[in-house]
């Protein structure tokens, strides 16, 4: 069998596997190795079966909220079918589960399933191991990116109990609906499996030690997003941490002593406490410390073409340090990969990185916060315009929200777009062909946007920068 490969990747997640494609592509010889499924976190874990889960959460919750008023009349009240729910995000897993090996194997890269590792550098080659069950194979690779991703961060105090104290890996395997759920984080996965339960019928809490959810979006991004959740009637307790070692597993549920700003103490009870504290990259025993790969602050440190102090060794995705985001991951699969082959490469710029979150309201943004553009010392023009003058947003039954658009004041060139309202997700395309072509707020205003859509909020608030706007 043959044991001499361009590449080696270890982790085939969405990291993994686009680097692994991008290189066959380009004539190499691919050996990818994958401790468990390909596919990773996003397919099996993360941004699929969340985005499933709340595609269905949103039906039943405009079926709940709207079908009346807009003349539908249904009979009886709708319910919920979890474990048709579970069997609706299996399928659409499985689908493109099948997709990835089929691309696999009409790309010619040889898989292999077993835990990865570099065993060796001799100053040219890596020797990679990939232990199995019953074996340990060897390969020799002139190339290796690492691309092990991260698993769910949770305090050493806590421990995981069926029902009762999960992360989001547990919550996405749910099989009841909870009366009642406390989330600890006001993050995007927070915020996103807050927005799931209050849709499915859920009682929601939010803990979160900031003084804002979402805390590194804008901070009208926050505000806005705290005052619809308000609205919705999930609890946000902000400025607030849980005294870990206090917690208690009652028979029906779980009580979280929850210390509030100034120091006083309540006790929030719920059925189950998510805890959604972040995530721990997987970078340990895979040989990185050997090769002085310095992991001490829990990434790997690379170069904007993702390659790391050993010539030759990259690393993409979560365990970088960057956004841990899909996109960025098979982005800078790709950068690497052609970093390697020295063909012509782009490096990697994080403020072209485009942040989404799938909450209802959806938040999305790119570039600076204003916030962190005052703090450059730059001065701004910023133009700002509501989705409630969007007919569009009107038909679709949610005008939530706005577009805001940032530029430097002195090249008017825009340097951060924030939107939290409908569709924010799809709607922040444009900005991040705007930021990457550096345009200008004019030039975007320029651009003719299809009427009615909602991204004629883009010709808005870019009019807006100048005061000119039409419907605002
Ligand atoms: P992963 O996808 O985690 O892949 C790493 C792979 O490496 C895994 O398959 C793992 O089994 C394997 N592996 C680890 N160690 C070894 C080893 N030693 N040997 C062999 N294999 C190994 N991002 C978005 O962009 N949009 C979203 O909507 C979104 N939603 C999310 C929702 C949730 C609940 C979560 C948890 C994450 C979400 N993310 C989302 C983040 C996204 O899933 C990650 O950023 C992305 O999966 C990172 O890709 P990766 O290739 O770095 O790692």
């Amino acid at each position: 069998m043959e044991t001499y490969y361009d590449l080696a990747i270890i982790g085939g997640g969405t990291g993994g596997y686009t680097a692994a494609i991008r290189a066959a592509k380009k004539g190499l010889k691919v050996l990818l190795i994958e401790k468990d499924k390909l596919g990773g976190t996003c397919l099996h874990k993360g941004c699929i079966p969340t985005k499933t889960l709340l595609e269905c959460s949103s039906l039943f919750n405009k079926v709940n909220s709207f079908a009346k008023d807009w003349g539908i009349e249904i009979e009886g009240s709708p319910k919920i079918s979890v474990e048709k729910l579970m069997e609706r995000k299996e399928g659409v897993i499985h689908q493109l589960y099948q997709g990835i090996q089929y691309l696999m194997k009409k790309n010619k890269i040889r898989v292999e399933f077993g835990f990865g590792k570099i065993a060796k550098h001799d100053g040219t080659d890596f020797f990679v191991q990939v232990r199995k069950e019953k074996e340990v194979l060897e390969f020799k690779t002139s190339k290796v990116i690492i691309a092990t991703g991260s698993k769910p961060a949770f305090p050493s105090q806590l421990e995981l109990v069926r029902n009762k104290v999960v992360t989001s890996d547990q919550m996405l395997d749910m099989d009841y609906i909870p009366s009642s759920v406390a989330i600890l984080g006001g993050g995007v996965i927070g915020v996103e499996f807050a927005t799931l339960f209050h849709e499915l019928g859920s009682k929601v809490k939010i803990i979160e030690q900031q003084n804002r959810l979402l805390p590194f979006e804008d901070e009208d991004i926050s505000k806005e997003m705290e005052r619809i959740m308000k609205k919705k009637k999930i609890e946000l307790l902000l400025d607030s941490t849980v005294n870990l070692e206090g917690l208690k597993i009652l028979d029906t549920g779980v009580q979280i002593p929850v210390i509030r700003s100034g120091n006083s103490e309540v006790k929030v009870e719920a059925d189950l406490l998510l805890v959604a504290v972040g995530r721990t990259n997987n970078i340990k025993d895979i040989g990185l410390e050997q090769l002085g790969i310095d992991i001490s602050q829990g990434f790997v440190p690379v170069n904007e073409f993702l390659e790391t102090t050993t010539k030759g060794l990259y690393a993409i995705g979560d365990i970088t340090g960057s956004y841990q985001l899909a996109h960025v991951a098979a982005h800078q699969g790709i950068i690497a990969v052609d970093h390697m082959i020295k063909s012509e490469v782009h490096p990697y710029q994080p403020l072209s990185v485009p942040r989404c979150v799938y909450s209802h309201p959806q938040v999305a943004s790119i570039g600076f916060t204003e916030q962190e553009a005052v703090q450059k010392g730059l001065e701004l023009k910023v133009g700002k315009f509501p989705f409630k003058g969007i007919g569009r947003a009107l038909t679709l039954g949610n005008s939530d929200g706005f577009v805001k658009i940032i530029c430097d004041a002195k090249t008017d060139q825009i340097i951060g777009v924030h939107i939290i309202g409908t569709d924010a997700t799809e709607l922040i395309g444009e900005a991040a062909l705007g930021m990457l072509l550096q345009a200008t707020a004019w030039e975007v205003s320029l651009t003719i946007h299809p009427h009615p859509t909602l991204n004629e909020i883009f010709g808005e608030a870019t009019l807006a920068v100048e005061g000119q706007e039409i419907n605002g």
